[in-house]
């Protein structure tokens, strides 16, 4: 199985396994990601659901509700350490996200054959500068 990859939280207590390549990856640079990461933007991996599997310590859930869109989006964080982990969007069903910092190996993620994409740049500090080469959107790529 060498399409699989393994990661977690800082502590290990949440551990989890993903199958084959992200579908994308998202850079979000709104202001809720800015909070919830402490950070200039949170970064996504985004897989189907069924790809992901958590072992160990189950995360624990903060349900969020949007004031731009009105849906919710799930975080998920370890109830030890509170490394955050990855979303669910209420939005985009099917799909979920892992925080694309936590995974063992930090090298294999690279923007080869996965679109990474800037996201809410209307919101982006000019502190983390973001390369003219990668896609970027004022909002969301979804129209
Ligand atoms: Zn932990
Ligand atoms: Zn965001």
């Amino acid at each position: 199985m060498t399409d699989t990859h393994e990661g977690g939280c800082v502590c290990g207590a949440v551990r989890y396994v993903t199958k084959g390549d992200p579908l994308r990856v998202s850079l979000c640079h709104c202001t809720w990601c800015q909070r919830r990461t402490g950070t200039a933007f949170g970064t996504e991996a985004v897989f189907a659901a069924e790809n992901i599997a958590f072992t160990g310590t189950a995360p624990s859930v903060y349900r969020h509700i949007s004031d731009l869109s009105g849906r919710w989006l799930d975080q998920f964080f370890c109830p030890r350490c509170g490394s955050n982990l990855g979303l669910t969007l209420e939005a985009v069903p099917g799909i979920r996200s892992i925080a694309a910092g936590t995974f063992d190996d930090p090298t294999w993620l690279n923007a080869t054959g996965v679109p990474f994409r800037h996201i809410f740049m209307r919101s982006d500090h000019g502190w983390a500068d973001v390369p003219e080469s990668m896609e970027q959107y004022e909002m969301h790529f979804r129209k």
